[in-house]
């Protein structure tokens, strides 16, 4: 399986101006600084397709992406930067809460974790929102190429910390946007979803 073609389809404030076309979508979504544009580039093979940003948290716009003519990657805006004000967290939870509940076009959301930090309380949050709301979801571990991530087991202390909530684990993929690594497992993951 393979992403064969790739363009930016639009740029939403509101999930009421996304697109209606009713074409299938996997969504991105994680802490910011995790990786998520790197993530995207590297899965869709190219260098600038989600903008890697200096500055955190700049984005809180819905990018959707076109993929192979017939799915989107949806991008949405990350969370938990540190200069983010009350109101702005608000205004992400209600619009994140409204994506993920009302978007019927959402095959699968990709939820990126850095390996390479202890698990986090607002990570652990957001996953177990979804999971509460029934809501599918894989979780893509980042940056699985630093040495922190080889050395230490954050990758399974995230997932300790999950099955202390829930009986089983979601898919989880390991991923390094640096080594090109989980490429292929997430792309035949979202090609044996969109067969479903
Ligand atoms: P975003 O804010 O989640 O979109 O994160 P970015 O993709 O902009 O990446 C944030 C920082 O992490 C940048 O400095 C990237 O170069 C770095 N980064 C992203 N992916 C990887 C990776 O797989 N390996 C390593 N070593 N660094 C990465």
């Amino acid at each position: 399986a393979q992403i064969k073609t790739s363009s930016f389809a639009s740029s939403h404030a509101r999930v009421a101006q996304a697109p209606t076309d009713g074409r299938p979508e996997f969504a991105f979504i994680g802490r910011s600084n995790v990786g998520k544009s790197s993530l995207i580039n590297m899965l869709a093979s190219r260098k600038e397709l989600a903008h890697t940003s200096g500055k955190p948290g700049k984005t809180q716009l819905i990018n959707y992406f076109l993929i192979n003519h017939s799915w989107y990657l949806t991008d949405l805006p990350g969370y938990g930067y540190a200069v983010q004000s009350k109101k702005t967290r608000g205004k992400w939870e209600s619009r994140t809460e409204k994506y993920f509940l009302n978007r019927q076009t959402l095959v699968t959301a990709f939820v990126l974790i850095d390996s390479n930090v202890p698990p986090q309380l607002i990570d652990l949050e957001f996953v177990n929102w979804l999971g509460e709301h029934g809501v599918p979801f894989v979780l893509a571990f980042t940056k699985t190429d630093r040495k922190k991530s080889r050395d230490g087991g954050s990758v399974e202390a995230f997932k300790t910390e999950l099955l202390k909530t829930w009986e089983e684990l979601p898919p989880c993929f390991l991923t390094s946007a640096t080594n090109e690594d989980g490429r292929d497992e997430i792309v035949d993951f979202m090609e044996a979803s969109l067969l479903d």
